[in-house]
């Protein structure tokens, strides 16, 4: 039977691993938090003593952490020396590019099968799996990938090769941090020009100002009843997450030499909302500093 090792069970990887548990699959989990392997055991997976032996009696080898450090540290000191020849392991965190790289390359040395796999998707994603993964890896390694992440995935795309799969999430998250300040910046210019929100949102989701920012996460409460505008801001995406995926995507693009000059002026604007306090208001709260409101915010 196959056996999964689950490192890192907290607001994301309890629903993933429960997922897994609950396809029939014996997940084995463990976490540097005693209270979140408890949360992990009552939900149907297996509390392991320690992070080795977790990882010493698995095919596959999941990791979902809060960033780079913590991935290369449990990819040095338990993965590679721990790890049975052959098994799958496969990164979840949203990491910077470089070191996804690194550690794949540290796997696939010690005769280990490496993919990265970031998400798309929060919490509530993880719970009822269906998470969009960014599968970097190689070829004929995905469809095994694939198989193996189903019970968490609503879909699993391959990217490329190691890294490819942090580099398509940092650069659509860039793409999504930039599009709502836009969005946001018109209807603060809207509000000043007394132009009604509610008919700016009817013109521009029917002209070419369309996008997502804008009609499936509308910044104005209103328009769109599933927003998180609509409940105070509150159980979206955390402006704190924008932020590191903003970050991850500066320092690769001064990696790579890549002119990213709106990203930049996004990653200042979320930092400076997070300064402010707002760092666990979804992120497209970011609106009410656009226009001098933060009083709305709770
Ligand atoms: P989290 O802080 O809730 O969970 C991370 C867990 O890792 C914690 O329980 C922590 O105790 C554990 N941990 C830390 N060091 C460890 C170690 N050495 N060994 C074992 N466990 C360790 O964070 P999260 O919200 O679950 O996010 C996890 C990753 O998923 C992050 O990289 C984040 O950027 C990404 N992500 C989060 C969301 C979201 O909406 N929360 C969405 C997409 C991607």
């Amino acid at each position: 039977m196959s056996q999964i090792a689950f490192l890192g069970v907290g607001a994301m990887g309890l629903g993933m691993a429960t997922n897994l548990a609950k396809s029939g699959q014996r997940v084995i989990v463990y976490d540097v938090s005693a209270a979140a392997v408890a949360r992990a055991a009552e939900a149907g997976c297996e509390p392991a003593g320690t992070a080795a032996e977790a990882v010493a009696a698995a095919d596959v080898v999941i990791t979902m952490l809060p960033a780079g450090s913590h991935v290369r540290q449990v990819y040095a000191e338990t993965i590679v020396p721990h790890a049975a020849k052959g098994a799958l392991v496969v990164d979840c965190s949203t990491i910077d590019v470089a070191t996804a790289r690194e550690v794949a390359a540290m796997a696939a040395a010690a005769g280990l099968r490496p993919a990265d796999a970031p998400v798309s998707g929060g919490v509530m994603a993880a719970e009822a799996g269906t998470l969009a993964f960014m599968v970097g890896c190689d070829e004929a390694l995905f469809e095994t990938v694939r198989q193996r992440l189903s019970p968490m995935a609503r879909v699993a795309i391959h990217a490329g090769g190691a890294g490819a799969g942090q580099a398509a999430k940092i650069c659509n998250n860039m793409v999504l941090g930039i599009s709502m300040l836009g969005v946001c910046e018109a209807f603060a210019l809207a509000e000043k020009l007394e132009l009604a929100p509610e008919r700016f949102f009817e013109v521009a989701s029917q002209s070419s100002g369309q996008c997502w920012s804008l009609t499936s996460y509308c910044p104005w409460p209103g328009p769109v009843a599933a927003a998180p505008s609509n409940r105070g801001y509150e159980g979206g995406f955390l402006t704190q997450l924008m932020l590191k995926d903003l970050k991850l995507a500066q320092e690769a693009a001064a990696v790579a030499g890549a002119a990213t000059p709106l990203g930049a002026q996004a990653e200042a604007l979320y930092a400076l909302f997070d300064r402010l306090g707002h760092g666990r208001k979804d992120f497209s709260a970011v609106l009410q500093m656009l226009r001098g409101r933060l009083d709305e915010l709770s």
